[in-house]
């Protein structure tokens, strides 16, 4: 064993530089928070390399005098607390005095800073752990304006084991935005900037109402659906708002909660939440919130987590009932049921589209000549052709593929089969049809217990005898026993198939929209759209910069319908956002075509014609391989015969 020995500073502070500096939007995050805590009321955050070649944060607040620049480049000197019992109620941010140190071990760091009232400022660099003797002897004038400039420059140079954690320029980009987003959020009186090189990403005026900044930062779709919550219990007092159940989202990312104005996290807030949206949202989807705490310092302990993105409160259940009922008390008397309730008749319905008056009217109008089209005879889904509405697509002709596209040629489009424009080659068997369908091939005893994949026949055989059930079960009588299929499920399980199947050999048909659809993005959002224009044009997706954080829809992937096309591309943007590895890759790819079969495919809630039935049950051989779809969940599910007769007491 060897001796023990006292380490180094340069180690210790590298070591103390691991809790809090992770990556560059840890820098961010800091180096904001002094920002702040200065009482800036701008701060310019600029980026190179998702910062890991350079953070800068210029602010202009109260500044650093000359004299103390080496302080504040030291351990454990703050200008925050002065004692322990300062610690009971600390008002800012930061308090630990560790911060600028940490960052300073892990790279190669530049302070200038002037206080308002002095006539020229000083400015200091270091690369970490040198004595306050040495670093006095470093400190130069420097002539800039009122405020501080922070650069931290080769983040990790001398850690190449933490340089080689970081992730691409994109993801870090994105760690970095994401810190500025919610530290923009916490102050929205305060004027924020953001830039990647020369890439403006953000760019927030001061507000005065809090839901302005939101707004500006999520977008005024996200912003119009947002509920106004307001609570008070004794001290603590409860504000900001919450989306409503139709604003669900598939992650708890948008879940924002300040302390005080910090940026925190807690478990049991979250579970509140969730709580209090139980019921009102599907598996899988989460609440969106915006929501501030406000209680005296004393009733909580920051202190307890080196990012302070964690804290305790002293009466934890207390809060936790304060949220959970002002939440409720507050969905009670909201209407939320409007577009909740009704599934069947409600899915079933063209989806509102948001936007003004005149806009409905066109989608009107295309529809119109759309039927006109269909009526002469005219194929309505051509390259040119007005868009089908949502109606069209679901209620008429669901599986007609596009133009070129993927359905199988011996099979007649269903709509063909209704409108009468071809010649009807199966005859319209009533599911209630006394006189079972023959089914050659049926007897095979042996395979009772075969699984619902292998149930399908093959293609070609007599339509099966089939209904559908509360509008989202198929019930298939099938020689083996009853089959009872997932209509949503099969569809997408099929369309996903026909999707991987097509996109391999070039981008997929895609439909122009006559009127381009205009969706706002926050400027992450963004990013990600021109960091995968090419993937998204891969996929059907042409798109116009539409100045500020819009773009511009020209075309969408064929299959879509249009009235889900704007949920589908955001929730693709955001699935690009998360995917980490280069664009195109299989396994980018692969994730976005679920996706897009998932979008695509009727609903349960949707009501099938008979035609529909038959047209799915045609193409199911395609879930052949596996049956279950893209989410895992079974496709079908069979009651054998065998098992019938064993539950009749028959055997
Ligand atoms: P802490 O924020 O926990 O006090 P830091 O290491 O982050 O520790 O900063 C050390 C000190 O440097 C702060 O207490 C503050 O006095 C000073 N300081 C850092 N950044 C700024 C800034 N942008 N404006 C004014 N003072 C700052
Ligand atoms: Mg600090």
């Amino acid at each position: 064993m060897s001796r023990i020995e006292k380490l180094p500073p340069v180690v210790v502070n590298q070591i103390a530089a691991g809790e809090v500096i992770e990556r560059p939007a840890s820098v961010v995050k800091e180096l904001v928070e002094n920002a702040l805590d200065a009482g800036a009321t701008r701060v310019d955050v600029t980026l190179l390399r998702g910062g890991v070649e350079l953070v800068r944060v210029v602010d202009n607040g109260r500044g650093i005098p000359p004299e103390e620049l080496p302080l504040a480049v030291l351990s454990h000197a703050t200008s925050k607390i002065r004692s322990a019992e300062d610690l009971e109620r600390v008002q800012t941010l930061g308090f630990r005095g560790e911060a600028l140190a940490s960052i300073a071990a892990v790279s190669q760091l530049r302070l200038a800073s002037r206080p308002a009232q002095q006539r020229q400022g000083a400015e200091l660099s270091t690369t970490g752990s040198e004595s306050e003797e040495v670093l006095r002897r470093k400190v130069r004038p420097w002539g800039g304006p009122p405020g501080t400039v922070v650069e931290v420059n080769h983040l990790f140079y001398n850690a190449p084991v933490r340089r080689k954690f970081l992730r691409s320029t994109q993801t870090e980009t994105s760690h970095a935005t994401e810190a500025v987003l919610r530290l923009a959020l916490a102050h929205p009186q305060v004027h924020f900037t953001l830039r990647h090189g020369k890439r403006l990403i953000y760019d927030l005026p001061p507000q005065q109402q809090w839901l302005r900044r939101i707004e500006a930062l999520f977008g005024r779709e996200t912003a119009q659906r947002l509920i106004p919550i307001q609570g008070q219990d004794g001290p603590v007092r409860l504000s900001g708002y919450v989306g409503h159940p139709e604003l669900n989202r598939p992650h708890t990312r948008w879940q924002y909660l300040f302390l005080n104005g910090r940026p925190v996290r807690d478990r049991s807030l979250t579970h509140a939440l969730n709580e209090a949206y139980r019921g009102l949202l599907l598996t899988g989807r989460y609440p969106v919130c915006f929501l501030r705490l406000e209680m005296p310092p004393e009733m909580v302990d920051v202190n307890v987590h080196p990012t302070k993105l964690e804290v305790r409160f002293q009466d934890g259940s207390r809060v936790y009932s304060q949220l959970l009922g002002t939440l409720r008390r507050k969905f009670l008397e909201t209407d939320l049921g409007t577009r909740l309730q009704v599934p069947s008749e409600q899915a079933a319905a063209p989806e509102p589209q948001p936007g003004p008056q005149s806009l409905q009217f066109v989608d009107w109008a295309k529809a119109q000549l759309a039927r006109q089209h269909q009526a002469q005879g005219g194929n309505p889904a051509g390259p040119h052709a007005p868009p089908p509405t949502l109606t069209q697509q679901l209620g008429e002709n669901p599986f007609v593929l596009p133009p070129g596209g993927y359905a199988l040629p011996e099979e007649p489009a269903p709509s063909a089969v209704r409108s009468g424009t071809q010649e009807t080659s199966q005859p319209q068997q009533a599911p209630w049809d006394p006189e079972p369908p023959s089914s050659p091939g049926a007897e095979a005893p042996g395979q009772a217990k075969a699984s619902p994949a292998e149930a399908f026949p093959p293609q070609g055989t007599e339509p099966p005898r089939a209904m559908q059930v509360h509008n989202r079960y198929l019930v298939v009588e099938e020689p083996q026993g009853i089959v009872v299929i997932d209509q949503h499920a099969l569809h997408e399980r099929v369309l996903y198939e026909q999707l991987r199947e097509r996109v391999a050999g070039g981008p997929l048909p895609t439909q122009r929209l006559l009127v381009p659809q205009v969706v706002e993005l926050t400027p992450e959002e963004l990013a990600t759209v021109r960091e995968n224009q090419a993937l998204l044009a891969q996929l059907g997706f042409e798109l116009e910069a539409f100045g500020g954080q819009a773009v511009a829809v020209q075309s969408h992937p064929a299959l879509l319908p249009p009235g889900r096309l704007e949920e589908a591309f955001r929730e693709l943007v955001h699935r690009l956002s998360q995917a980490p590895g280069t664009p195109g890759a299989e396994a980018v790819l692969d994730p976005l075509l679920h996706l897009l079969a998932c979008k695509a495919a009727v609903k349960a809630g949707d009501p099938l014609s008979e035609a529909e039935i038959q047209a799915l049950l045609r193409q199911r051989h395609l879930a052949q391989n596996t049956h279950h779809c893209p989410h895992g969940r079974p496709t079908a599910l069979l009651l054998s015969r065998e098992e019938l007769d064993r539950q009749f007491l028959r055997t």
